[in-house]
C-alpha cells in the first residue's frame, strides 16, 4: 500500500496516482486535492486539513481499540464461564464413577462373604 507524499495516509493501489520526477523521485498522492495542494508548494504536516483528518483518524482508531478490548474482556468472562461449566460437569462424571467403583467393590466383598 503506497503511503500519500502530502497527508501520509496510506491507500489503495488502484486509487491515487503515483509521480516519477526527473531526478528519480518517486511522489505518491491519494487524491488530486493532495497533488494540487503539493503543486502550491505547501507542506503536509502543516496544512490545516490533513491535521484535522489525522485528528479524526486517531480518535477512530481510540474508539475501535476500546471497542475491541471491551469484546476481549466480554470474552475472557464467557471462557471462564465455559471452563467452570467444563469442570463442574467433570467433577460429577468422576463422583458418578466413584460411585461405580465403590458398588463394584462392595459386591466383591459379599461374593467373598459367600465364598
Ligand atoms: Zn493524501
Amino acid at each position: 500500500m503506497p503511503k500519500c507524499s502530502f497527508c501520509s495516509e496510506q491507500y489503495e493501489f488502484p486509487y491515487g496516482l503515483t509521480v516519477v520526477l526527473p531526478d528519480g523521485k518517486i511522489l505518491y498522492f491519494c487524491s488530486s486535492k493532495c497533488r494540487r495542494n503539493y503543486e502550491l508548494g505547501r507542506i503536509g504536516w502543516k496544512t490545516r486539513w490533513v491535521k484535522k483528518r489525522k485528528k479524526g483518524k486517531k480518535e477512530e482508531r481510540e474508539e475501535i481499540m476500546k471497542q475491541a478490548e471491551e469484546k476481549k474482556e466480554k470474552k475472557k468472562v464467557m471462557e471462564k464461564i465455559k471452563e467452570a461449566a467444563e469442570k463442574a460437569e467433570k467433577q460429577t462424571e468422576q463422583e458418578k464413577k466413584g460411585e461405580e467403583k465403590k458398588q463394584a467393590k462392595t459386591e466383591d466383598k459379599q461374593e467373598n462373604k459367600q465364598r
